[in-house]
């Protein structure tokens, strides 16, 4: 008998990531989408180094990348005065030392067609509108262009965005809060001095001013206006508020795309109920403030999809699944707890402003905003709950940096996409025992500039998922391999 496919709900960027995942790992994928056409509206733009490093997962990065605008800074401004600068060109660790801006409709757009050369299909115009769970899957229940429709699926996973269906109907609560602040954005041919590759926040009593450039030549500019403020035609607010926030002339010619947003701050309680899952918007919404809702959404099923796919395949157990969620839940509250104090900075007034810009001109002078809070921007520096041992520049629960390898290549490029790779750096070739096939991999990584980079001595070995987090670090392979894993590969 064939196996039931996995239902993901939603061909945002989040679902078409995970249908990649799931392709390329042999397990058969059903994507719904309720619109009957991609949406065209002005989204996310930013992808940070581990966005897109999750793209390069599913063999999307590069294309991103080339059509993405490189930005390499971002400026702090409170009024007329600039207060920092950071820097992206210091991200050390990553191929990606900048943060791409893209429109998130051209994202979806290179995902797309990444889904379906893996031979995957987008169900356009099919809705989840219920579901009802059982002991071995779920049973779905969709309306299509030909009418209502039953299917069933082994698991249910809701990549359906911040109004997610999935989330309701499993009446898990979605928690928080939201601003008073009415948000406007107009991507166009904004007429400028501002540099192009960089960000640039203005900081006014009126409200925030970002502009943020964009693929071929154009800007986004984003305003906050009151609650209560008259919002009657939005391109002109935000063509009013940016020429008043903005220390230097700013116009747009011609029309530009506006949107009108509401800004929350909400988790989903929950992100697994027996066989149904949340991931993206689902299951946690925030500001837009440095970027960072896709991106999340990106790395929820790059963490997800390695452990799904052997438990539908019946290689794993269930219970991996509560890992997963337990971690994302911890990453998420962290983005959450971020992206609301950045979103409250901006919004600060009279002497609370003075010790904001105080303390923001403080860090930049101590390196801090370049050391500390880029990387952390960049989600490079994000750890997993109960992060432990520390050997150099790798933690256990981390990201194990991605460097140049001296033959060629990446660091992150020795992973397996599968299982765990257990890596070496020097002491030789891996010992018989830790590599007489079956998994994780163990690999040689024979580079003193590699070691000196990351800080560790020769003979440290350290054991890596496929979403490249460290899960042990220790003095050989054997030290890593768990009686369950059976022996490993060798691969030097
Ligand atoms: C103004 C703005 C700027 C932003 N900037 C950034 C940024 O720079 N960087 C960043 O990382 N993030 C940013 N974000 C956040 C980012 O846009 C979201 O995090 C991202 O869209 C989440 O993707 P998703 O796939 O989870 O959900 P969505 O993109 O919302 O996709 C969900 C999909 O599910 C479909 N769907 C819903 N219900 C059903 C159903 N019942 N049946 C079938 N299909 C269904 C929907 O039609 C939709 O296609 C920004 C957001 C806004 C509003």
């Amino acid at each position: 008998m064939s196996q039931p496919p996995v239902a993901i709900v939603g061909a945002g960027p989040v679902g078409l990531t995970l249908g990649c995942e799931l392709l390329q790992r042999g397990v058969p994928v059903r994507l719904l989408e309720r619109v009957d056409r991609p949406h065209p509206h002005a989204k996310a733009i930013i992808v940070w180094p581990r966005g897109l490093e999750a793209l390069g997962r599913v063999g999307a990065a590069d294309e991103v990348a080339r059509l993405g605008h490189v930005i390499r800074a971002q400026n702090y401004h409170s009024g007329p005065r600039r207060l920092a600068r950071t820097r992206f060109d210091k991200l050390r660790g990553t191929r990606y030392p900048y943060a791409l801006s893209i429109p998130q409709e051209q994202t979806e757009q290179v995902l797309r067609k990444r889904f379906r050369a893996l031979g995957g299909t987008i169900e356009f115009g099919v809705r989840l509108e219920d579901f009802r769970q059982h002991a071995d899957g779920v049973e779905l229940a969709l309306s299509t262009p030909q009418g209502a429709r039953g299917a069933e699926c082994s698991w249910l996973v809701g990549c359906d965005g911040a109004h997610s269906t999935v989330r309701d109907r499993l009446g898990v609560p979605f928690t928080g809060a939201s601003y008073p602040q009415q948000f406007l954005l107009t991507d166009g041919e904004w007429r400028t001095s501002l540099a192009h590759d960089e960000a640039h926040y203005f900081m006014t009593p009126a409200g925030v001013l970002v502009v943020v450039g964009l693929p071929g030549g154009l800007y986004r500019a984003f305003v906050s206006v009151a609650p209560d403020a008259e919002v009657a035609d939005p391109a002109e607010v935000v063509r009013q508020a940016a020429a008043e926030r903005c220390p230097v002339p700013f116009d747009l010619a011609g029309e530009g795309r506006t949107g009108v947003f509401r800004v929350h701050r909400k988790m989903a309680e929950r992100w697994r109920v027996g066989r149904v899952l949340l991931a993206g918007d689902a299951a946690h919404i925030h500001s837009p403030a440095g970027g960072q809702g896709l991106n999340t959404g990106l790395e929820d099923v790059s963490a997800l999809a390695w452990r799904l796919a052997p438990v539908v395949l019946g290689a794993a157990p269930q219970r991996c699944l509560d890992d997963w969620e337990r971690e994302r839940l911890h990453v998420a509250r962290g983005v959450v707890r971020d992206t609301d104090q950045q979103t409250r900075l901006w919004m600060l007034t009279g002497w609370k402003a003075a010790v904001r810009d105080t303390l923001l001109r403080g860090a930049q002078h101590a390196g801090l905003l370049d050391r500390v809070v880029v990387p952390r921007q960049a989600q490079l520096t994000l750890t997993y709950p109960g992060a432990g041992r520390r050997s150099g520049r790798i933690t256990e629960g981390g990201r194990l940096p991605d460097l140049p390898l001296p033959q060629g290549g990446w660091l992150h490029d020795v992973l397996g996409g599968e299982g765990d790779t257990v890596l070496l750096f020097g002491g030789g070739a891996p010992a018989p025992a830790a590599s007489a096939g079956g998994a994780p991999a163990v690999r040689a990584v024979e580079s003193p500039r590699l070691r000196s980079a990351l800080r560790i001595r020769s003979g440290t070995a350290v054991r890596v998922r496929p979403d490249a987090v460290v899960t042990r670090v220790g003095r050989s392979a054997e030290d890593l391999l768990g009686a369950a894993d059976g022996a490993g590969q060798e691969v030097t």
